[in-house]
């Protein structure tokens, strides 16, 4: 949930006029929840803090029926309300009351309920549809992903409309049960711990629980034909990993990276603090698409980040968004290198780790290769612009920001922001440049200038040479001329994880 007030748009200010007489006082929430990158994303006027889906799905036919209850709270007088979403509605009901609804924009439905909603009273959502979720494309794009044996959502910045109506923003936040009713055979895997599983005259219904606030496009929903695994952590958490029966030369190398997922969890914990969820896991469904995501609790990987063997690598990079990106989420998209700078960097300590490549040295290579023409270096990580949101310059000028500040405040400072960030920040959202002011506090350090150059400022800046006090013994390292640099041991396979994002998703609105 999000405890900004948005003010309702000049749109729906206007609207005010052609409201009927009994609802005056109050307003349509808008259509947007007022994030520059994506105006169509979210909705103004109200929060949710649950929801409860209720779902049967048919793989042979791609037909998604289901019943959505959302626990809301309006935020202002509400006349009427947008939800995000593009399946068939049958019925709407608000506070047991049936609602008029109507569709509008690339994906709205927009709810008037029966009597308008008091400002912070709770309501009760109920939607009611049914439809292909393939079949619903935004300019032509569709972000469900069809298989030979069920469908899969699993997208970023937007993927709930294909499954489930919502507010469909980072900034609300809701805990989710999911339960989905699929035909014996055939498995449903979403977020949290499975709850409960049972069949009844040839269908099985699984019901999912994620019991802490979860953004809306880091819900996921797979449904196919799994192998599963399971295991409990040290600390006692249930572990659940799936792996698509169908996954050909590619099963080996995804299990052999997904079931370490545990192993790398308790290493985060040790860079992070603790772990923020109730579960932990991994999937690997049948999906054509190359790239990974950081679904909660539960990383969707795609089997082609496993065609030349085992990476971890892009299990820790995942596993890292579980604190940045998922528990602390961005509080606009424009934020994206609260994510995605912290999970590369996260390669890059685990790489340190593993005797493979200190993060320095990942990142003067990373450094290196991009010559100061590259037009890599006029994408700024943070502010990217929504064209260039999972721009490469995000993850990895973004990660050479963090070693630029690692060597100007020193490890103790640097190691002890990593990890109470995400703590003192658990389940709720940041901008950038809340990090640029809690780094600043917690070092003692005037940093604005340090990020400014790192994240802001278009061109290749100087690196490679740390500031003499933060050296212990007082002598600056200098970074060695390229001929005598040697790659990495690392760098294939955290290049090899560069397509994470690269969801082959064009569309913008
Ligand atoms: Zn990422």
């Amino acid at each position: 949930m999000h405890r900004k007030v948005i003010a309702p748009s000049v749109l729906a200010a206007s609207l005010l006029l052609v409201i009927p007489a009994s609802a005056a006082g109050s307003a349509a929430g808008a259509p947007g929840i007022g994030d520059p990158y994506y105006p169509a994303s979210g909705n103004g006027g109200y929060d949710v803090s649950h929801y409860d889906l209720r779902l049967k799905y048919q793989p042979k036919t791609d037909l998604l029926e289901g019943t959505a209850t959302l626990l809301a709270t309006a935020r202002t007088d509400l006349s009427r309300f947008n939800l995000d979403f593009g399946l068939k509605v049958s019925e709407v009901r608000v506070n047991g009351a049936k609602a008029k609804f109507a569709a509008s924009g690339v994906h709205e439905l927009e709810v008037t309920p029966a009597r308008p909603l008091p400002r912070n009273t709770q309501a009760t959502v109920v939607v009611k549809y049914a439809g292909k979720p393939s079949e619903f494309k935004v300019d032509g794009w569709s972000a469900w992903q069809r298989t030979p044996d069920g469908g899969v959502a699993a997208q970023e910045p937007e993927a709930a409309a294909w499954w489930f109506p919502g507010n469909d923003h980072p900034l609300d936040k809701a805990t989710f049960d999911v339960s989905v009713s699929v035909p014996d055979g055939t498995q449903a895997i979403s977020n949290g711990v499975l709850q409960s599983q049972t069949s009844r005259l040839g269908w099985t219904r699984y019901h999912w629980r994620s019991n802490r606030p979860q953004a809306t496009y880091l819900a996921t929903l797979a449904v196919g034909r799994f192998d599963i695994t399971t295991d409990r952590t040290a600390n006692g958490l249930p572990v659940l990993n799936a792996y698509s029966k169908d996954l050909g030369d590619n099963a080996g190398a995804a299990r052999a990276s997904v079931e370490r997922t545990a192993e790398i969890a308790e290493w985060l914990e040790g860079v992070f603090g603790p772990y923020p969820f109730n579960a932990l896991g991994g999937y690997v469904p049948n999906v054509p698409s190359g790239f990974a995501l950081e679904t909660q609790t539960r990383p969707f990987y795609s089997p082609r980040q496993f065609a030349n063997g085992a990476n971890t690598s892009v299990v820790v990079h995942e596993l890292a968004h579980q604190w940045y990106g998922d528990s602390v989420s961005v509080a606009g998209w424009r934020d994206i290198w609260i994510n995605e700078g912290f999970a590369r960097y996260s390669q890059w300590l685990w790489s340190e780790k593993e005797g493979e490549g200190t993060a320095q040295e990942l990142a003067e290579w990373t450094y290196a290769v991009r010559p100061a023409e590259d037009p890599f270096w006029q994408v700024k990580p943070g502010d990217p612009g929504p064209d260039n949101q999972f721009h490469a310059a995000v993850y990895d000028r973004g990660a050479i920001a963090l070693q630029a500040l690692r060597n100007e405040i020193g490890d103790e400072a640097f190691f002890r922001i990593l990890k109470r960030w995400p703590t003192e920040r658990a389940h709720g959202n940041a901008n950038v440049s809340d990090f640029v002011r809690y780094a600043e506090q917690a070092s003692g350090k005037p940093l604005a200038a340090l990020f400014d150059t790192w994240l802001y400022t278009p061109g290749k800046p100087a690196f490679g040479t740390p500031s003499a006090a933060a050296t212990k013994d007082g002598r600056a390292p200098q970074a060695a001329p390229a001929a005598e640099r040697a790659e990495p041991k690392s760098w294939k396979k955290i290049t090899a994880t560069n397509g994470v994002h690269d969801t082959g998703h064009g569309h913008k609105h």
